[in-house]
């Protein structure tokens, strides 16, 4: 997520733009190269909010090169289309349609069976670009004759015809295509898609239809990919076969890593060392094939040692100078209110937002024969359990009891083999983990899934926005701020969670036991009306078991919660009523006094953790 002063970087970038044709051809920059190296940007630039931002590695981008390519193309030379700006956005617009295509083919996998899906799907492409379509794209002759663009402004007409007066349409489309990237990915829906890149499993869990999400990202990807291929055709007077090759898809994944992924601009940069080694090596040192050797061995060291890519590396040189300079003034901060603070009384701690109610009265969550199996062994079996609204219900159980199981069917994370799951009165038996979440029932988990490449308050608002905009909503240009309540609740969890100090500190930063508060934070920002805890005090020090049992009572208040934890005397100090299970069945349900002397629970932890609950 970009988090700049407003219009900053697109200004950086009309100026970069403007004072390249003055600068570039003294560093031996050809007009041709730059406006080559503008398209492969403008390539790069939706590759990278697929690939950088959402963490998807496709290598089949010429399909979508090549289809936007080729219908402008085709548009301009054989069908008599005269505006080269409207064959453009022609065949910006059929590369989309077949992205989403190919994107609902392609990201039913993920990862390396996704990236072999593109590459197959790019194949085909191109086969069928050479064969059947050879009549529409002149096969291996590619189209000749693609005209370059001209503007009639009534009172006189401006041409773009070749070299740094064809650079201006370039970069005018260039610098179009950055705004909008930029928008995209300070959007809610580019936070969310940061999200997917770290943790899917997590940002499905509270809420967001990922799937959508992916689709869209790979759906922008195939739409500046079409551009960028219609660019091509004007820029060479020509659309060549080769934009369908794979070897076309190698280059743009190879420029965005050397440039740097995650930055927009890395796929730029990645282009300009490649073809200015290309020009220079091949031409000027007369290497011949031999300069992709070259290439060869910076693209491994750059990989190796800079794996941010050169933007990614600069980048990181700035927030060092930059991160420096704040923590002096933050430490300074720091010291003053930590002087202030000794003369005042201590905080009263944060109080719990009292949570809405349905008009519905009955158990807020009931389930019924409730059984799993795998394969032979039952992990779950019989299970009928009830909780009532504001009520907190403690679960305890041996090792392999089938708790975790248990939570897992009930925020419908695994679909049990049989039983029923009733929430507020509603059937959700069968239905997805986001959808639960979007109506008001999750779970903090027992090993901690956050996003960890964000800040503290980043992952909280991944949370708030799968509540505050429901699991999918297409708002890529709205401004994060812009979100309605956004802010409120962001603010309200950092405070409940006692993360406020810590809201801009990356999460690999924290320690322990504030990753495990900012876990129940993640659960908490989706507001639940039933929050379920998987051993929220699992892996902590005494010191953090006590801070957070104290967090937990201040949740606790006009919630309900069940929690699962080993920690018996924390949670018989929190709950109203304890159910235990043992070997997947529910051994016996009561207040935690009955629960403390019952013999068959003292049996059941008999050569467990029997010293705990006689405590
Ligand atoms: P608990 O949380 O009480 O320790 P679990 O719910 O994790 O217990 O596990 C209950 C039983 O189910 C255990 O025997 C465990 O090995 C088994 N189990 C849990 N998940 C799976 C799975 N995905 N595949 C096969 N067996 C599983």
């Amino acid at each position: 997520m970009l988090k700049q002063r407003p219009f900053l970087i697109e200004t950086l970038t009309a100026i970069g733009l403007i004072v390249a044709p003055f600068v570039l051809p003294h560093l031996g920059f050809a007009p041709n190269t730059v406006n080559r190296i503008l398209v492969w940007g403008l390539f790069g630039l939706g590759f990278d909010i697929l690939f950088g931002f959402t963490g998807l590695l496709s290598f089949g981008q010429s399909a979508f090169y090549g289809t936007g390519g080729f219908v402008a193309a085709y548009l301009l030379t054989r069908a008599g289309f005269g505006n080269v700006l409207g064959a453009l956005i022609i065949g910006m617009i059929a590369a989309a349609a077949t992205g989403y295509l190919v994107g609902l083919i392609a990201l039913r996998r993920t990862g390396i069976y996704f990236a072999m899906i593109t590459v197959a799907i790019a194949q085909v492409f191109f086969f069928v670009e050479f064969n059947p379509l050879s009549d529409f794209t002149g096969g291996e002759n590619g189209l000749p004759g693609v005209p370059t663009p001209s503007f009639n402004l009534g009172f006189t007409t401006i041409h773009f015809s070749n070299g740094w007066s064809l650079y201006q349409f370039i970069a005018l489309c260039y610098l179009v295509g950055v705004i909008i990237a930029l928008r995209i990915v300070r959007s809610p829906v580019g936070a969310i898609l940061s999200a997917i890149r770290d943790n899917p499993l997590r940002a499905t869990a509270v809420g967001h239809n990922i799937h959508g999400y992916k689709l869209t990202a790979f759906v922008i990807a195939a739409a500046y990919a079409g551009f960028a291929g219609g660019l091509l055709g004007v820029l060479q007077a020509f659309m060549p076969p080769d934009a369908f090759t794979f070897e076309t898809s190698g280059q743009l994944v190879m420029q965005t890593a050397i440039g740097g992924r995650g930055t927009l601009f890395g796929p730029l940069v990645g282009a300009a060392v490649w073809l200015f080694l290309q020009d220079f090596l091949q031409a000027a040192l007369g290497l011949g094939a031999a300069w992709k050797l070259v290439l060869g061995v910076v693209f491994v060291l750059l990989v190796c040692f800079l794996r941010g890519g050169i933007v990614g590396g600069i980048a990181d040189l700035y927030r060092l100078a930059s991160g420096k300079r704040k923590r002096t003034e933050a430490e300074t901060e720091q010291e003053a209110a930590d002087a202030a603070a000794t003369q005042q009384p201590a905080p009263a701690p944060m109080q719990a937002k009292e949570v809405e109610h349905p008009a519905y009265s009955g158990p807020i969550l009931k389930a019924t024969s409730l059984t799993k199996r795998y394969g032979g062994l039952v992990a779950n079996s019989d299970i009928d359990f009830s909780v009532n609204q504001g009520e907190l219900r403690g679960i305890i159980g041996p090792n392999g009891a089938g708790k975790s199981t248990f939570f897992k069917m009930l925020t419908c994370e695994i679909a049990p083999t049989s039983g029923r799951i009733v929430f507020e009165g509603r059937d959700i038996t069968g239905l997805k983990v986001t959808e639960v979440c979007q109506l008001g029932l999750t779970k903090s988990y027992q090993v901690n899934q956050l996003f960890t490449g964000l800040t503290v308050r980043q992952n909280l608002t991944i949370a708030a926005l799968a509540e505050l905009r429901g699991k999918f909503r297409l708002d890529l240009f709205r401004k994060l701020s812009g979100v309605k309540g956004l802010t409120e609740q962001v603010e309200h969890t950092l405070a409940l969670v006692n993360l406020t100090r810590r809201a801009d500190t990356p999460v690999s930063e924290l320690a322990y036991g504030e990753k495990r508060r900012l876990e129940i934070g993640l659960a908490l920002a989706t507001s639940p009306r039933l929050l379920l805890l998987d051993e929220p005090l699992a892996g902590m020090s005494p010191r953090e078991r006590v801070e957070t049992v104290k967090l937990l009572k201040s949740i606790a208040r006009g919630r309900t919660m069940i929690i699962i934890d080993h920690d018996m005397d924390s949670l018989f100090e929190l709950v109203e009523r304890v159910t235990v299970l043992q070997e997947g069945r529910v051994l016996v349900s009561g207040t935690p006094e009955e629960i403390k002397t019952n013999a068959a629970v003292q049996e059941a932890y008999l050569g467990g953790v029997h010293g705990e609950i006689a405590a």
